[in-house]
């Protein structure tokens, strides 16, 4: 299934950067409580970057598993199935556009 073999492309490569990012902020810089401090200021940025990517990660994890259990595709908010071109769009997404604009 096409779809499945995006979404798991996708998720190797979140994956190899989530791996990167985590052994570069293993070394946290230190030097200096000085407010500014670019290398600082880097690893907090890492850090956000981080867990952005870590929770993208867990959605396409969750739109796998929802690919296995046949569910992909639906809408989560109204059960009509998601338009293909928003899932081309958004693959991740569980919410059809009509149910995504209610929910902003
Ligand atoms: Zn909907």
């Amino acid at each position: 299934m096409e779809q499945q073999h995006k979404l798991q492309r996708e998720l190797r490569e979140l994956e190899q950067q989530i791996a990167t990012l985590e052994t570069s902020l293993e070394i946290k810089p230190n030097y200096g409580m000085g407010q500014g401090d670019p290398a600082v200021t880097q690893w907090e940025l890492d850090q956000a970057m981080l867990e952005r990517l870590q929770a993208h990660a867990a959605e396409l994890r969750d739109a796998l598993s929802r690919l296995e259990l046949g569910t992909y595709g639906m809408c989560e908010g109204c059960g009509e199935s998601i338009h293909p071109d928003r899932l081309a769009a958004l693959p991740d997404t569980r919410l059809c556009v009509i149910c995504a604009r209610k929910q902003e």
